[in-house]
């Protein structure tokens, strides 16, 4: 299969990254990445735990990212070099100036990715990491399975890769930007929500599809068609719940799915008038940090529309994006 990603019935992905501290043990830092799948009748596939720690034959290689960062590939693949393991490493080069570039910021973020390769791949999986937290500096750590003898790189590389490179790495790279970025208010489990998801989530989907339509537009066009982007916007429900969105939420992944591209839409809109850059540095600039709702009146203000009226918009731009993905034009800066 060429640049595709297939979805089962339903699967949910999850990121997490906590810190911990309890008695007598040092604060440490967990990262955790999970798939779960379900059936229609809403039972749970089996799910494989992985511990890369346990695998035998781990090879370390290391390459130079930003400044002084570091990305180092942990892989139980003995000839990864041979199946591209440079170019691999030189797109997630490309990843990380691409989100400084977009975003005006520096990343000082250090990566870790794993490689496993398995003769069969497990389709869900759990996979968790924690370091001491004077041990980690990892600003991600993420996990790709492979099949035995799949590239690492190219139209042939397996889905996964291209999940990877062309999608979740940008956007966790813009979570890890904005993470910098003090009067952005954050929702953190368990407290209130600042309901600032729809921005924050946002900005990292139009970075990462802004990426992909860099590195692959037959990929863009893959990764925007399964946001539903041509009518997330006229949905009465996804109209009345994105500036509301919480981290917290009972939402179906459907929905949850939408609301994320109808966060990058609304970012689209907004980004038309001002790009990200400047509207990062109008939130900088603010004497206190920001919630939601004052995002939103910034971005009335920054536009000159009311926020139905943004939502119209957006929903045009949906309409107007998905044909362009599907002819693959390539970008022109400064019109996404
Ligand atoms: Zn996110």
């Amino acid at each position: 299969m060429k640049y595709s990603v297939t979805f089962p019935f339903c699967i949910l992905l999850l990121f997490a990254f906590t810190l911990s501290v309890s008695a007598n043990v040092s604060p440490y830092v967990t990262f955790s990445q999970e798939i779960t799948g379900f059936d229609e009748s809403g039972a749970q596939y089996p799910t494989v735990a992985i511990n890369p720690a346990s695998l035998e034959g781990m090879r370390t290689h290391t390459f130079a990212l930003g400044q002084a960062q570091k990305l180092v590939i942990e892989t139980n693949i003995h000839d990864a070099e041979t199946r591209g393991l440079d170019k691999f490493a030189e797109t997630v080069r490309r990843c990380y100036r691409f989100v400084e570039k977009e975003s005006g910021r520096t990343l000082n973020e250090n990566i870790l990715l794993y490689i496993i390769e398995f003769p069969a791949v497990p389709e869900y999986y759990s996979f968790q990491m924690s370091f001491a937290e004077n041990e980690a500096d990892w600003g991600e750590v993420r996990l790709v399975l492979v099949q035995k003898n799949d590239p690492l790189h190219g139209p042939s590389a397996p889905e996964t890769i291209h999940e990877l490179l062309y999608d979740t790495l940008p956007h966790e790279l813009g979570h890890d930007m904005l993470n910098s970025i003090s009067n952005l208010q954050h929702d953190i489990d368990s407290k209130p929500s600042y309901h600032t998801r729809w921005f924050i989530e946002g900005v990292c989907e139009l970075l990462a599809k802004k990426f992909s339509r860099f590195e692959i537009p037959a990929l863009w066009e893959n990764f925007l068609a399964r946001r539903h982007i041509n009518t997330v916007l006229d949905n009465p429900r996804i109209r009345d719940e994105i500036f509301q969105w919480a981290q917290e939420n009972s939402n179906s992944p459907t929905l949850e799915s939408d609301l994320y591209g109808a966060a990058m839409l609304v970012l689209v809109r907004w980004s038309r008038i001002i790009g990200i850059t400047h509207i990062l540095i109008k939130i900088q600039e603010q004497e206190e940090p920001l919630a939601g709702a004052e995002l939103v009146t910034m971005m009335e203000s920054s536009i000159g529309l009311s926020r139905d009226k943004i939502l119209d918009q957006g929903h045009q731009l949906g309409l107007n994006l998905l044909p362009l993905a599907e002819n693959r034009y390539p970008l022109m800066l400064g019109q996404y």
